[in-house]
């Protein structure tokens, strides 16, 4: 029984309030609040130190990357961030890693505007778990759900360059020195799509955030609407430091790693030219990859090839 599988069968339930517009199972939970005029966008995401990052890491980066990857939820349902609640585990008392760990989590929340209201601290092993709280007008947030046949399909920024940073640090990939930094950055200090997804809402037809691999988030779209899709892998958005890297890492990094936080989303062949309007916007970028199609299988071409990547993603519990 793999993550999502375990999810489905212990956690899926019908709704029992008429308030739960969205629940289990998409990037966040969607709920109407009597009176509100705007629905409540609710996500949580933990990180544990050995398994989403390393023993040792520094504060700043734990305290940046546990929110970011909650705010890349927030994005990918096209929310305007609200708060976000904080529960610590800590071994002991660090005033110099918590000092840091303080900097990264502010500057990200300064940064997309999101209030620290409320938490817990616990003495434990080291772990983040955050629940942010963002805001959509009612019929607004993007889904996983809503792509249909004929629809295509973009990803914002360069996929694969976290991966290349976990590999430059573990030392299984020799990039040119110049090139370390960037590709950290990347790893360690995301930047959630929050604008973007703001911008995409009534453009796209459904969306997620790629946090465990384009294979593996992608197949949640299709799986969520119900189709298939024929991705073209020459048009995978590579930055100069993955060409460099290229001729060693092939194309498995941008597809199956994960944690880029970019958005992956699909727009209807009418609401295109909407999609080249916002697109100025944005320094990102979104690149155009293939198209929704019927059925319910993700097909990746090399030219005439089909291509199939050594595992699809990033999933606790696998194997
Ligand atoms: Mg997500």
């Amino acid at each position: 029984m793999d993550e999502f599988g375990l999810i489905d069968h212990y956690f899926t339930r019908p709704s029992r309030r008429p308030e739960v517009v969205l629940g289990v199972g998409d990037d966040a939970a969607l709920l109407a609040l009597p009176g509100a005029d705007r629905h409540l966008v609710v996500t949580t995401d933990t990180l544990i130190e050995g398994v989403h990052f390393a023993l040792g890491a520094p504060g700043y980066d734990v305290g940046y990357k546990a929110l970011a990857v909650n705010v890349s939820d927030l994005a990918a349902m096209g929310a305007r961030p609200l708060a976000f609640l904080l529960n610590l585990s800590l071994p002991a008392i660090d005033r110099a890693w918590l000092a840091g760990f303080r900097e990264g989590l502010f500057t990200l929340a300064d940064a997309v505007a999101l209030d620290l209201v409320g938490g817990d601290t616990v003495r434990g092993p080291l772990s983040v778990t955050i629940t942010a709280l963002g805001t959509v007008p009612p019929g607004g947030a993007l889904r996983r759900s809503g792509a249909r046949a004929g629809d295509r399909v973009y990803v914002s920024g360069f996929l694969g360059e976290a991966a290349l940073g976990f590999f430059t640090r573990s030392g299984r990939l020799a990039l040119p020195p110049e090139l370390h930094a960037p590709v950290l950055a990347r790893l360690d200090r995301p930047l959630p799509r929050i604008q973007e997804g703001q911008a995409l809402a009534g453009i796209a037809s459904a969306a997620i955030d790629i946090s465990d691999g384009l294979v593996a988030d992608l197949g949640h779209i299709l799986k969520a609407s119900g189709v298939g899709a024929e991705i073209d892998l020459r048009r995978l958005p590579l930055s100069s430091a993955y060409d460099a890297a290229f001729a060693t890492v092939g194309y498995d990094p941008a597809l199956v790693f994960g944690d880029d936080y970019e958005l992956c989303f699909t727009v209807p062949p009418e609401r295109v030219p909407a999609l080249a309007g916002i697109t100025p916007r944005f320094s990102c970028g979104f690149h155009y990859l293939g198209d929704i199609v019927a059925g319910h299988e993700l097909v990746l071409r090399d030219g005439q090839d089909v291509y199939a990547p050594a595992r699809s993603g990033y999933n606790h519990f696998d194997g």
